[in-house]
């Protein structure tokens, strides 16, 4: 799997298989939030990063060794998937090929573009991210590229809302001091009245940040933004796997691949994975010992990821 990773235990669509169709951090956004580090392509042109066949290639080995069975196929990147210039012909071509409903994870930067929203109307499920309205906390806690405007996006999230025949959830990640005063709250509720999403998901830092020092929003605080946003808006919850059946042979390459695309626990890993966590607990031990991985506290919780002298 060069391009697809998972299925991953997405807390809101079942198992779903990655497609991951960028290099690594390529990104018009440099959120302090982001589990993938600083960005380190920073560009808004639309491109063939990788080739479209490359990538065509390996949706249809995985699908076709029905090795992995998955709920939906997730376009998504180590970046802004929208970057990818031949998005909508992958989305066609995923759909085609495996029946399942097609969602694309987006910072939601490039919907002021009509030809973005074309490649977009493609899918079943869009997931556009807006964190911030108001411009100076934008900048703060999102850190766009110059050509990035939050004006056109929010614009562009409404013609898209219009356009769209399948159901955008939008997706708001708070953190603490940055895009969570009730004058920030006030502005993204009216921008939200207008765009019209069938759902706001909440979310907060839950995984290492790319700035050690962004942290989450307190669950009180969390619910009180939630009665104001309004019934659309749900604070997401811990996922609790729906994976319990099927195997999947436990080999350090795929926890290595699946490691590649965000540090994850070692639950995480057992539900991707579909494997015993005490088998999980013993394969990591031996990768650490290996120097394969690493490991690091967040939250109270132990996250691994690949060591970063790991060239494999
Ligand atoms: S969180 Fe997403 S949009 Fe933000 S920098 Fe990371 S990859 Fe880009």
């Amino acid at each position: 799997m060069k391009y697809c990773f998972g299925p991953v235990p997405s807390r809101r669509l079942g198992r779903s298989l990655g497609v991951d169709i960028l290099p690594m951090k390529t990104c018009n956004l440099n959120c302090v939030y982001c589990e993938l580090g600083i960005t380190e392509k920073f560009t808004c042109d639309r491109a063939e990063y990788i080739p479209v066949q490359e990538i065509k290639q390996d949706i249809e080995t995985v699908f076709r060794s029905g090795r992995h069975p998955f709920d939906v196929l997730t376009f998504t990147a180590s970046g802004e998937p929208c970057l990818h210039s031949r998005l909508g012909e992958l989305i066609e071509f995923a759909k085609a090929l495996s029946g399942k409903p097609v969602v694309v994870l987006t910072n939601g930067t490039l919907v002021g573009d009509p030809v973005v929203r074309h490649d977009l109307c493609k899918a079943d499920i869009i997931l556009p991210s807006l964190d911030a309205v108001l411009p100076r906390s934008f900048r703060k806690v999102n850190r766009p590229a110059a050509c990035v405007d939050i004006e056109s996006i929010v614009q562009g999230m409404t013609d898209l809302s219009r356009q769209f025949d399948g159901e955008m959830w939008l997706e708001v990640l708070l953190v603490k001091g940055l895009n969570d005063s009730d004058e920030d709250i006030k502005a993204l509720k009216k921008a939200i009245d207008q765009i019209k999403p069938c759902r706001v998901q909440l979310n907060s830092v839950a995984r290492p940040p790319a700035e050690p020092w962004a942290k989450p929003v307190s669950s009180d605080r969390m619910e009180e933004i939630r009665r104001f946003l309004g019934s659309r808006a749900e604070v997401v919850v811990d996922f609790h796997s729906r994976l319990k059946e099927g195997f999947l042979p436990v080999v350090e390459v795929e926890i290595l691949e699946t490691l590649k695309r965000r540090p994850m626990t070692a639950y995480d890993i057992s539900e991707i994975l579909s494997i015993d966590p005490e088998i999980t607990s013993t394969v990591l031990d031996k990768m650490l010992r290996n120097s394969l991985i690493t490991k690091e506290i967040f939250q109270e919780r132990t996250y691994y990821r690949p060591y970063a002298g790991n060239k494999k």
